[in-house]
């Protein structure tokens, strides 16, 4: 109870930047940005992908297939070996046995230093070798017979990392915030013990010392699963912390009133008698949803389900109309460039011919043209405003916003649909949010993931869809795909190439995207191919886009900047390599490119053998279904816990540390704790929001 008495006391490490550390200049704050490392909280944060044991010695004999270890032993050979790869092969002896060492890169520094004789320390993966196992590619030092090289007493994290920034760099600044945490600055706790206990979770500061130096007698069975108590007391914090802001806005909106808009008005009628097709049932159905909310004088807000190609765009359009139909703005916001420009070419077509405004806003609007659509915003000329994140910067303002529209709502945080929401507060109306989504979210997961949200759902596509024919084809057929790309453009279609990669680093996928690229040119030659990818210029972008949608290419080769919303219904083929690197969520929303049209359309999932059993089943669960909401349930019974990527391979709403498919279990613990925590310690509600979801004032604040 003293807790909750206490005097807040904000956190200071989340204000303190990273530059404040020793050896972080500007170009290490740069890469710790990719990681999104911004402050000593974001580091503290930053928890180990998994951990080595550099405790103890493992005799040779003891060396296990599969297992990292470190050895010790007396070089006895040392030789370069020519294979298929040149590499340097060492054989190392200590008294219980020999080990293969080998190396594919090396210098000659190192082939001299490592000569029959010396003494070496390495740690490293034991793999299947040539003759019997042996340790591939080691750190190694070389040890002196004076030297006693102390072992480390505890396990050595491994952080997630980004090109350039070495592992050892970044643990080095995580041992100084860490140590900065236990000085300088504060973390408090804001889940008091009563709560903790019956739990079973362990302090804040306790965890986080843990889970960044862990003993040597760690579980580290349960850690590699995020499933340790101090990774879960972290994922629990997360998630009340959601929960609890969710829960605020949800109260804050009762609080306010909306504009009560006119149904069933004449625009809307118009726009529905010039469409060139029928509404289906599932799209009239959650139209009405959505009249009847914002025909109350309360904030709607609502989430709008429907699969790839179910058509929510002309839902959001309804939408729109009914706020223009009683004199309001409505804004669409899209997460990317080229799916904002898309709805804005949409919603001019369809809504121009009804005498209807429509202003257009992104990064890439500069200047004189930004100043003009800025101005029909704020004097109400527009009616309709389409953009990116760029429609909630300070400067933009509107006349009179009464309902916002936020599509492909995993891209955005919860703080961007606020700061556009606050766009229409003029202090007793708040404008109506429609949510929508094309990620299937199990409804389980979407009630907690989204507890400030009604749910509507398009459980049905328009009529006429041949569902997309999926195919699993092993990389070593590569040129056979080739040859059906050229025979399927040589009839008129047009096909997507998705390159993929592993690493989280953009420039790779780029760069390999430019490498297929290339390679089609020369392999298919009568085509006319064009490439898009995230590092290219918005313009150049665009540029590309439009040629693919007018026809004028054959082929587009991109990296995975197309998964959302991009609609040409011409396009008929997708291949994807290394599909198995892929959420089954995301593999959804990229075949869901394909299949718009009346052709029969085919995705290809081109994998590198060998595939784990796992991802077998997974791709097989491609191969079988078209059924986003199935795909999803699948993905989540069949991906064990732990997978590193997590929230962004499912698409869920993204969290630091929590994993709604591996930490579903904490969802009810979470409901119970948030309500506890609402009537016992009010005052813990704010520090937590702004821990974990930062310290806007517009949110953290009642
Ligand atoms: P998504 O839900 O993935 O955003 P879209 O709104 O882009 O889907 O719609 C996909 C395609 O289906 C578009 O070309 C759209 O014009 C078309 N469409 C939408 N509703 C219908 C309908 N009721 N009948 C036929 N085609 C439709
Ligand atoms: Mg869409």
């Amino acid at each position: 109870m003293v807790e909750s008495n206490q005097e807040r006391v904000s956190d200071t490490l989340c204000t303190i930047s990273v530059r404040t550390l020793s050896g972080v200049g500007p170009k290490l704050a740069e890469k710790l940005e990719q990681l999104h490392i911004f402050n000593l909280q974001d580091l503290i944060f930053h928890l180990p992908l998994r951990y080595q044991d550099q405790t103890r010695l493992v005799p040779i004999a003891q060396a296990r297939l599969g297992q990292d270890v470190m050895l010790q032993g007396e070089i006895i050979r040392s030789q370069v070996a020519f294979g298929r790869k040149r590499s340097l092969v060492c054989h190392i002896r200590d008294n219980s046995g020999i080990m293969t060492l080998r190396f594919f890169h090396f210098s000659n520094a190192q082939k001299h230093s490592l000569q029959p004789g010396a003494s070496i320390r390495c740690f490293g993966e034991i793999r299947p070798g040539r003759n019997g196992v042996e340790m591939f590619h080691p750190e190694y030092q070389l040890v002196r017979d004076s030297d006693d090289i102390a072992l480390e007493d505890r396990l050595t994290p491994v952080y997630p990392t980004t090109d350039g920034l070495h592992q050892l760099r970044l643990r080095k600044l995580v041992t100084q915030a860490l140590s900065f945490m236990d000085s300088k600055y504060s973390l408090s706790e804001w889940i008091p013990e009563s709560i903790r206990k019956p739990l079973r979770y362990p302090s804040l500061v306790d965890a986080i010392h843990y889970l960044h130096h862990p003993p040597v007698d760690a579980r580290t069975d349960e850690l590699k699963e995020g499933l340790h108590p101090c990774q879960q007391r972290l994922a629990f914090e997360e998630l009340l912390s959601h929960r609890l802001c969710l829960r605020r806005i949800r109260w804050q909106n009762s609080q306010l009133a909306a504009p009560d808009l006119e149904s069933d008005n004449p625009l809307q009628q118009a726009f529905i008698n010039q469409l060139p097709f029928a509404l289906t049932s599932a799209q009239t159905r959650v139209c009405d949803e959505i009249a009847r909310d914002m025909n109350q004088p309360l904030p709607m807000l609502r989430l709008l389900q429907g699969d790839v190609g179910s058509g929510k765009t002309v839902v959001a359009a309804l939408a729109a109309l009914q706020a223009a139909g009683s004199g309001y703005q409505a804004a669409i916001m899209a997460p990317t460039e080229i799916l904002a420009e898309q709805h804005y070419r949409n919603f001019s077509q369809w809504l121009s011919p009804l005498g209807i405004q429509i202003s257009w806003l992104s990064g890439k609007i500069k200047g004189r043209q930004r100043k003009a659509s800025m101005e029909s915003i704020a004097d109400g000329s527009a009616i309709i405003a389409v953009g990116t994140h760029a429609l909630f910067q300070d400067d933009v303002r509107f006349k009179q916003l009464g309902l916002i529209i936020i599509d492909e709502q995993h891209r955005f945080g919860v703080h961007q649909r606020l700061a556009l929401r606050e766009k229409g507060n003029n202090g007793q109306t708040l404008p109506h949010q429609l949510v929508m989504t094309a990620t299937p979210i199990p409804r389980t997961l979407a009630m907690s993931a989204y507890a400030d949200l009604e749910c509507s759902i398009i459980d049905e596509l328009p009529p006429g869809r041949t569902p997309v024919n999926t195919v699993v084809i092993d990389n070593n057929r590569r040129d056979e795909v080739i040859q059906r790309i050229s025979q399927a453009c040589q009839s008129g279609s047009q096909a997507y190439w998705v390159c993929t990669l592993i690493e989280e680093s953009e420039s790779l996928q780029c760069q390999a995207a430019e490498a297929t690229w290339q390679a089609m040119q020369e392999q298919l030659p009568n085509l006319r191919i064009g490439l898009v990818h995230g590092r290219m210029k918005a313009a150049e972008k665009s540029d590309v886009m439009d040629a693919f949608k007018q026809g004028q290419l054959d082929l587009l080769v991109a990296t995975t900047v197309i998964e959302v919303g991009v609609d040409v219904p011409n396009a008929s083929l997708m291949i994807i390599e290394n599909p198995e690197r892929l959420g089954l969520a995301q593999l959804h929303q990229l075949r869901g490119r394909v299949g718009r049209g009346a052709k029969a359309s085919h995705c290809l999932l081109l994998y590198q053998a060998p595939l784990s059993n796992l991802g077998k089943q997974r791709l097989g669960i491609m191969r079988d279904s078209n059924d986003g909401f199935f795909i999803a349930e699948q993905d989540l019974q069949i991906r064990g816990p732990g997978q590193v990527l997590g929230t962004q391979q499912t698409g869920l709403m993204s969290f630091r540390i929590a994993d709604l498919s591996r930490d579903a279990a904490l969802l009810d613990p979470v409901k119970t704790v948030a309500e506890q925590i609402e009537t016992e310690y009010p005052a813990h509600i704010s520090p937590l929001i702004e821990r974990w979801l930062g310290v806007r004032e517009n949110y953290a604040s009642v």
